[in-house]
């Protein structure tokens, strides 16, 4: 995410390491680094030369009254200046209706449906809701059956009348639907277009103007950069929205429209969209946003991550497994199965400290588990609850069965090994044998 802009920033606050003090020209000479940086990004002129003065002002002011390295208090000048800039704090969406009625507006290709379900999924399993989505795409079928697709994939209703050809009507129908099942809240998606039209402007503004939404959501590609932010102005000219939703900030997006967003339209990201799976969803806070792009890291939401996926009563399990020394391949799996479901690799390896820029020209693959799970879908039953029968001949055969090497079997059956005992050592007599594992 944004790796461009935090490596041209870094280098940027790199400059007055090793200053002992701030000066007018060292201040000077950073700032013009970062307004570069911003300006690489897609950020516009007006606002990356906003962003400066700010920083400067209050440097210059900060400068007798912090015991601050002059490079530590930039980077957090820095970091308060982009958190600022992408709104500050975090703003939920508004649940308060019976039901809650969400419209969805933005470009075809945007991500409107995706984020549709995304937004139910979340709704649903995060918050316990009952999610109604809503098919009003009156021209293309395909669109229609995407939703459906979608609904079917988290298990969440979807409502559509593909003969009817009124957008409002449908949205109308939609919401009697709902109230009449038991729905709390009603997710509406809407045509888009591959550009901004009259035609479609008007309708989205009849579909809002009848049923009056809770919360419209204005969603947007982040890949389009400044174009983003232009059709974000003439979506919130018409429709005065409540949010925006970020989308595609997994891929390989300069960063200017999620910087720039916030001060333009004078309204809140509230979410992002991180890849193309239903679980790619999260809450946008800027406070980490502007972590992540600095390179510290995004420790909070990796802890959060890995907390909504332990599973107090698999734990439980599994250490009994391992207390009978019955910790076996299927265990494995399982375990890379929930790592898995935190988030794809590059995003979790973002989160962590440094570590995004110390791996940045290491190729992560998107599916780092490919190989190990290939292996062990090869093994038999028996093989997998009781690895050490594994032998020369078996391992060749899995080796072919998964289409890797006998060293890459190898290599995971040391692992496996690994991972085994040093399970074992943490359970049984805990510190101890922990302490005399580390040489202690
Ligand atoms: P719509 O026309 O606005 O409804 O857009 P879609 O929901 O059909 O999305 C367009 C394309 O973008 C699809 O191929 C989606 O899979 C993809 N997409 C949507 N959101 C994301 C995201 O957050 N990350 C990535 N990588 N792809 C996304």
């Amino acid at each position: 995410m944004f790796s461009n802009l935090s490596d041209k920033l870094d280098k940027a606050l790199h400059i007055l390491k090793g200053h002992g003090k701030i000066t007018e020209v060292n201040v000077a000479d950073t700032l013009k680094e970062v307004r570069r940086a911003l300006l690489d990004a897609d950020v516009n002129f007006k606002i990356a030369k906003d962003f400066t003065t700010t920083v400067k002002e209050k440097a210059m002011g900060q400068n007798v009254l912090t015991s601050l390295q002059p490079g530590q208090l930039m980077v957090k000048l820095v970091k308060d200046e982009l958190t600022e800039l992408m709104g500050g704090e975090e703003v939920g969406i508004n649940l308060s209706g019976t039901p809650t009625v969400i419209l969805m507006s933005g470009l075809q290709g945007s991500g409107k449906t995706t984020f549709s379900g995304k937004l139910a999924n979340f709704l649903k399993t995060k918050k316990g809701k009952k999610p109604l989505l809503v098919a009003c795409d009156i021209y293309r079928p395909a669109a229609i059956n995407q939703l459906h697709v979608v609904g079917d994939q988290i298990g969440v209703e979807v409502y559509s009348e593909p003969e009817n050809k009124d957008a409002v009507a449908i949205a109308q129908n939609a919401i009697k639907h709902a109230k009449a099942n038991g729905f709390n809240v009603v997710i509406v998606d809407t045509a888009g277009r591959l550009a901004i039209d009259e035609q479609m402007m008007n309708e989205i503004a009849n579909v809002h103007k009848a049923i009056t939404p809770h919360e419209t959501l204005f969603v947007v590609d982040s890949m389009t950069g400044q174009d983003a932010v232009n059709t974000a102005k003439a979506f919130n000219d018409r429709l005065n929205f409540d949010g925006v939703i970020l989308t595609k900030l997994d891929g390989d997006t300069r960063g200017g429209a999620a910087l720039t967003i916030k001060s333009v339209v004078n309204k809140p990201i509230k979410f992002i969209g991180t890849g193309e799976k239903m679980e790619a969803i999260d809450i946008f806070y800027p406070s980490r946003m502007a972590d992540r792009i600095l390179g510290m890291g995004d420790v909070v939401s990796l802890v959060e991550r890995a907390q909504e996926q332990y599973d107090e009563e698999e734990a439980r399990k599994l250490q009994k497994k391992i207390a009978k020394n019955e910790f076996g391949f299927d265990d494995f799996l399982s375990q890379i199965q929930q790592i898995k479901k935190m988030g794809n690799m590059k995003d979790l390896v973002g989160m962590i400290p440094g570590a995004g820029k110390a791996l940045k020209d290491v190729e992560i693959e998107d599916d780092a588990f490919k190989h190990i799970e290939a292996i062990i879908h090869s093994m038999t039953p028996l093989e997998r609850t009781k690895p050490t029968v594994i032998d020369g001949k078996r391992k060749i055969r899995i080796a072919k069965g998964s289409g890797t090497k006998v060293e890459q079997v190898n290599q995971l059956m040391k692992q496996f090994d690994q991972m085994s005992k040093m399970m074992k050592m943490m359970q049984g007599g805990g510190g101890k044998n922990l302490a005399r594992m580390m040489g202690g």
